[in-house]
């Protein structure tokens, strides 16, 4: 039986991760560029590396851009959440009834985009810890294990591929409970990043203004509640402070965001979240300011601030 491609949209930091794994595992894979000058480019490299553990070893993926005839019956979205429907939209007329897409993007927002607009589509969710970043154009370094859960929030049963990420060593699980792991991420992340930024500081150092993460807290288990996301609660205060410790030393992503002059996901992230409070109800003055604050500090840097 033939095996289907893995088409892999955006080979940046995780693209690149899950492609050379899929790749070394022997699986076909094929990566979607976004232009004809990035396809020069890649093609003069030869393909994409994977360092890992101080080893490091290039696979001659196949690469395309958008407008190649092939169809496409698994599409994994690797591009940030806020190119994710605009990259869907270029490849969309290549999707085979019954594709399936799986959307690796941080926040919330973008999966939904990406599902209205494809509803041909099986849209399967992915919450990942794992951490990657590029060392160079088309190369990707493995910095830290973590761990995959994917779920489809329509549910319906585990798709049968589930196997090849298992035989490329890819951690994952299937859950029905993607949607409680989506908010529960974005709650975290609501809760350091956005401070990270505002107090220029590691994560460890949020511990001197553990008042206000409190205070954040209180508020994030409100929205959570009042948007029907009651499990992802549970015992969120308590786990802030737990990772704000164990992280001690790092620098969050957004943090490194706006370091590296790089736009910034606060939309999907903190932005989000305001909007489903606003929706509900719930009152969220103190989101809200830092929200204003955060927005303000971007654009003093020049960055977008959607
Ligand atoms: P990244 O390194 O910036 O990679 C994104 C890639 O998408 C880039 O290579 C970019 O192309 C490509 N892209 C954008 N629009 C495209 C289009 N229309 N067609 C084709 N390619 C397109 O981002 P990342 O760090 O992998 O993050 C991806 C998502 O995973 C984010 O939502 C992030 O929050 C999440 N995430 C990342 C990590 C991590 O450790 N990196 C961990 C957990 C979750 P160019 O190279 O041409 O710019």
């Amino acid at each position: 039986m033939k095996t289907t491609p893995w088409h892999i949209l955006g080979a940046g930091s995780l693209g690149s991760l899950w492609a050379t794994r899929l790749a070394r595992a022997g699986l076909p894979v094929r990566l979607i560029l976004r232009n004809p000058s990035r396809l020069a480019a890649y093609s003069a490299k030869g393909g994409l590396s994977l360092s890992e553990q101080g080893e490091r070893a290039t696979f001659a993926i196949p690469a395309q851009t958008f407008d190649a005839q092939e169809p496409i019956q698994r599409l994994l979205v690797a591009c940030k959440a806020y190119d994710a429907e605009p990259a869907v939209a270029s490849v969309a007329s290549r999707l085979t009834s019954g594709a399936e897409i799986l959307l690796l993007q941080n926040g919330l927002g973008s999966q939904d985009a990406v599902a209205a607009l494809v509803p041909q589509a099986r849209c399967i969710f992915v919450s990942s810890t794992e951490g990657a970043f590029r060392d160079e154009d088309f190369s990707v370094v493995f910095a830290g294990q973590g761990f995959n859960w994917l779920g489809d929030p329509q549910q319906g049963d585990p798709p049968q591929w589930l196997n090849e990420l298992t035989g490329a060593g890819i951690p994952h699980q299937w859950t029905s409970e993607i949607l409680d792991r989506l908010w529960r991420k974005l709650a975290l992340n609501c809760a350091i990043n956005p401070l990270t930024v505002l107090h220029g500081c590691r994560n460890g150092e949020l511990q001197a203004h553990a008042e206000e993460v409190r205070a954040l807290c209180d508020e994030l288990v409100r929205v959570l509640q009042s948007c029907g996301q009651p499990q992802a609660a549970i015992g969120l205060q308590e786990e802030v402070m737990r990772v704000i410790e164990a992280t001690a030393a790092n620098y969050s992503s957004m943090y490194q965001d706006v370091a590296q002059g790089r736009r910034t996901e606060i939309s999907y992230l903190l932005g989000h979240l305001c909007k489903a409070a606003a929706l509900s109800g719930c009152d969220v003055r103190l989101l809200n300011r830092i929200r204003t604050r955060l927005i303000d500090h971007l654009s003093g840097k020049g960055l977008p601030s959607n």
